[in-house]
């Protein structure tokens, strides 16, 4: 008998849920047993447990180490943090991975990207460090700064370490040798910021000795953001700190046709999150119109973690297969008139006819 997975499923909000669904009755229509646990996280779990992300979230994702993400709307400037930025840190997700491949059929001005985004989770700006001007924390950076901070500044703090600078690199390294890569190009701003990105540098030199099958080369994050959208064929698997791989990753994501395409996966020591670059498009709320492609990719990388590698696979020749032939089978974005729900029942249909 199949194996059946034990899964945590946090639904989101947003197109999260009708995502969700679809990726649930995709799953199950390829014949893959899995067993959901579905826990709410974010404004709805704000409402009924007085906080976005109960322990019980948590404390599935340490039990099942598997989970699959709809996306969760974060409130600007007031209101809880993000979710998702809590979730990786709660969790030591410290490797967010981000392929972007072409797919024929997508309306894209490249054909032949395929390359791979590594970015670091946990710390940078992301860190979550901030001090408002009238706080004492505040007052007292301004008054060590001498003069290089405006009197009236908010402040936040960009933390760089060595030991988390090094663990994403050797997991971008090991990435690359486990899936035949052959360069990994490590991105920051060395020349400004000299001790954080400095750091940084440095200590992906020091990997990269490690790994002499694997090319080595560093990019400022100005430099390399012209390049990619000028030729992004030109690179292979793309190493960063937090910031500069967020904003690359919509980048990359906008390079392959769009964020409806571009599928993600968090990783720490033993436990992985799966979701999908793009946030929860509030204004598409239950229309059953987005594209389910972005989070079924990070249910197929999910599939193959699982160990369901022949499933995996056909799963993403599949969705291929009926993003190239377009028409009614796919969503909006890819020019066609399918709904969320219809795309995913395509797919499955396309996975049975593939021998
Ligand atoms: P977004 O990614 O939600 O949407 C931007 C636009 O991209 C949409 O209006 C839509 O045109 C397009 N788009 C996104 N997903 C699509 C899909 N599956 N199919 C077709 N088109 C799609 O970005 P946003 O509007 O900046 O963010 C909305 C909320 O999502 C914010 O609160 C943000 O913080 C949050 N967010 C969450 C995550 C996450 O949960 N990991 C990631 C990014 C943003």
């Amino acid at each position: 008998m199949a194996k059946e997975h034990k899964v945590t499923l946090i639904p989101g909000d947003g197109i999260g849920p009708e995502l969700v669904e679809t990726v649930k009755d995709v799953v199950a229509g390829i014949g893959v047993q899995v067993a959901w646990e579905v826990v709410e996280a974010g404004e709805d779990a704000m409402k009924k447990h007085g906080t976005p992300l109960p322990d019980f979230v948590l404390d599935s994702v340490r039990r099942t180490k598997v989970a699959l993400k709809g996306p969760i709307t974060t409130p600007i400037g007031t209101g809880f943090r993000s979710i998702n930025v809590a979730l990786r840190k709660e969790l030591d997700l410290f490797a967010c991975l981000r392929p972007c491949k072409t797919f024929k059929g997508v309306k894209s001005n490249f054909k032949d990207v395929d390359l791979v985004i590594v970015r670091e989770n946990t710390e940078d700006l992301y860190a979550g460090v901030e001090f408002l001007n009238e706080s004492p924390e505040a007052k007292q950076i301004i008054e060590w700064a001498k003069g290089k901070i405006h009197p009236g500044a908010n402040i936040s703090i960009k933390p760089i370490s060595k030991a988390n600078s090094e663990r994403i690199a050797r997991f971008a390294f090991e990435y690359a040798v486990k899936h035949d890569r052959k360069r990994v190009t490590a991105v920051s701003k060395a020349n400004i910021m000299k001790f954080t990105d400095g750091l940084f540098f440095e200590t992906c030199r020091e990997v990269a000795k490690r790994y002499p099958t694997i090319q080595y080369d560093e990019r400022l994050i100005d430099a390399i953001c012209m390049q990619l959208v000028i030729k992004p064929s030109d690179f292979d698997v793309i190493l960063l700190p937090n910031l500069y791989g967020d904003i690359l990753s919509d980048l990359c994501a906008g390079l392959i046709g769009g964020l409806g395409v571009a599928p993600g996966a968090n990783i720490g020591n033993g436990t992985v999150l799966f979701e999908a670059v793009h946030g929860s498009a509030p204004k598409y709320k239950g229309l059953n119109k987005v594209n389910p492609t972005a989070l079924l990719l990070s249910a197929q990388l999910m599939l193959a973690h699982l160990g369901e590698t022949q499933a995996a696979d056909r799963l993403e020749k599949a969705i291929a297969s009926v993003i190239e032939d377009g028409g009614k089978s796919v969503t909006y974005d890819l020019g066609g008139t399918a709904g969320t729900r219809e795309m995913g029942q395509a797919i499955v249909a396309k996975f049975k006819s593939l021998s």
